[in-house]
C-alpha cells in the first residue's frame, strides 16, 4: 500500500474544494472496497478525504411521495428500514442478497454505487487490465471468463458491475443527486453508470470533485408483485452469475406496468425498454416471459468460460417474473 494522507471533511463544500484541489485524492465513507483496491496496490490515492461526518445519513420522504435515501446511510440500515422495506421491498432484497452482514452494517449507499468490478485481473497489477491500465490489454478476453459480460461489452474490456443494490435502483428509475464544482445535479440512474466502450476505466459519470449525496426513489406501485433473484455459486457472499429484478404492477391478472433489470451480464445493470413492452397489457403467461426474456437478451455474446450465461439468465429472468406475478 502507498502512503496517503488523510484528512476529514467537515462540509459538503470542504469536500468538493479538497477534491478539486488534490486531483489524485479519493473520497472515502464505508471504505469497504476502496481499501481492498489500496492494498492490492490497485488504487493509490494520495490522500483520502473522509465523508463520514458529513450530515447525509438520513433517510427521508420526498414531496412526490417517494424515499431520499441519504449516501452515507448504512447498506444495512437502508435495507430494514420499515418504509423501504414496505414500499420498496425490491432494494431490501437487493441489498440482503449481497456482501455479508458486517459487510453491508459498514458500507454506505453512495459507496456501493461506486464499487469497482470484481474482475480478478483487475486485483492482479502484474496482468493486462484496460480498466486499471488503461491501454495495457484485457487479460479477461482470452483468459478465466466465467464471471463475465455477455451484453454491451467491448473489445477493451468484458468486465461486470458487481452490485445487487444498483440492479433494483435501475428497475426502480432511480434518481442520483451529486454535489460537485458546479454545483448540484441529478442523474436518472439508467445514465449513472456506463459502458466499457474504449474508456473502460470510466465505470461512471461523475468528475473529479463530485459527491454522491442521496439517491431518490420515486413513489411506484410495485409493492404487491416484485422479486430479486440472484443465482450465485454459493448461498451467501458470492457475486452473482445472473441477477434479476423484477416488478409488477398487476390489474385483474393483466400486466399493467413492468420493470426488469439484470445483474451479472453487463458493466451496468441491464434494462432494455423493448422487454418490458413485451408484457403490458397481458397475462404474465409463460410464453409472454419467455418473449420477454429473449428480448431483453437480444445481442448476447458469450465468452469461452461463460456460455452458459444466455440460458442461466432466460431462465432466471422467467423465474423471477413469475415469483413477483404471484407475490
Ligand atoms: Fe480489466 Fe475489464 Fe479486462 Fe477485467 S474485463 S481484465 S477489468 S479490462
Amino acid at each position: 500500500m502507498n502512503p496517503f494522507d488523510y484528512s476529514r471533511a467537515g462540509t459538503l463544500t470542504e469536500a468538493v474544494v479538497a477534491a478539486a484541489r488534490e486531483p489524485t485524492a479519493s473520497f472515502v465513507a464505508g471504505g469497504t472496497n476502496l481499501v481492498d483496491l489500496m492494498k492490492a496496490n490497485v488504487a493509490r490515492p494520495t490522500r483520502l478525504i473522509d465523508l463520514s461526518r458529513l450530515p447525509l445519513a438520513r433517510i427521508e420522504e420526498t414531496r412526490a411521495g417517494g424515499l431520499r435515501l441519504g449516501a452515507l446511510v448504512t447498506n444495512a440500515d437502508t435495507a430494514y428500514d420499515p418504509r423501504v422495506a414496505a414500499r420498496y421491498p425490491l432494494v431490501t432484497q437487493a441489498i440482503l442478497a449481497g456482501a455479508s452482514p458486517q459487510l453491508r452494517n459498514v458500507a454506505t449507499n453512495g459507496g456501493n454505487l461506486l464499487q469497482r468490478t470484481r474482475c480478478h485481473y483487475f486485483y492482479a497489477p502484474a496482468t493486462a487490465c484496460n480498466k486499471r491500465e488503461p491501454g495495457s490489454g484485457c487479460a479477461a478476453r482470452e483468459g478465466q471468463n466465467r464471471m463475465h459480460a455477455i451484453l454491451g461489452a467491448s473489445e477493451h474490456c468484458v468486465a461486470v458491475h458487481p452490485s445487487d443494490f444498483c440492479v433494483a435502483l435501475a428497475a426502480l428509475e432511480a434518481v442520483i443527486h451529486v454535489t460537485g464544482a458546479d454545483g448540484d445535479r441529478a442523474i436518472p440512474f439508467e445514465e449513472f453508470h456506463r459502458l466499457p466502450g474504449d474508456t473502460p476505466e470510466r465505470d461512471n459519470v461523475l468528475v473529479a470533485g463530485d459527491v454522491i449525496t442521496a439517491i431518490e426513489l420515486p413513489p411506484n406501485a410495485f409493492q404487491a408483485n416484485s422479486y430479486y433473484l440472484k443465482v450465485r455459486d454459493r448461498k451467501s457472499y458470492a457475486f452473482a452469475l445472473i441477477s434479476v429484478a423484477a416488478a409488477l404492477e398487476m390489474d385483474g391478472g393483466i400486466v399493467r406496468a413492468v420493470r426488469l433489470a439484470m445483474g451479472g451480464v453487463a458493466h451496468k445493470p441491464w434494462r432494455r425498454r423493448e422487454a418490458e413492452a413485451v408484457l403490458v397489457g397481458r397475462a404474465p403467461d409463460a410464453e409472454q416471459l419467455g418473449r420477454a426474456a429473449d428480448v431483453l437478451l437480444e445481442g448476447a455474446e458469450p465468452l469461452e468460460h461463460n456460455a452458459f450465461k444466455p440460458t442461466l439468465a432466460r431462465r432466471a429472468i422467467v423465474r423471477a417474473l413469475t415469483e413477483a406475478a404471484r407475490s
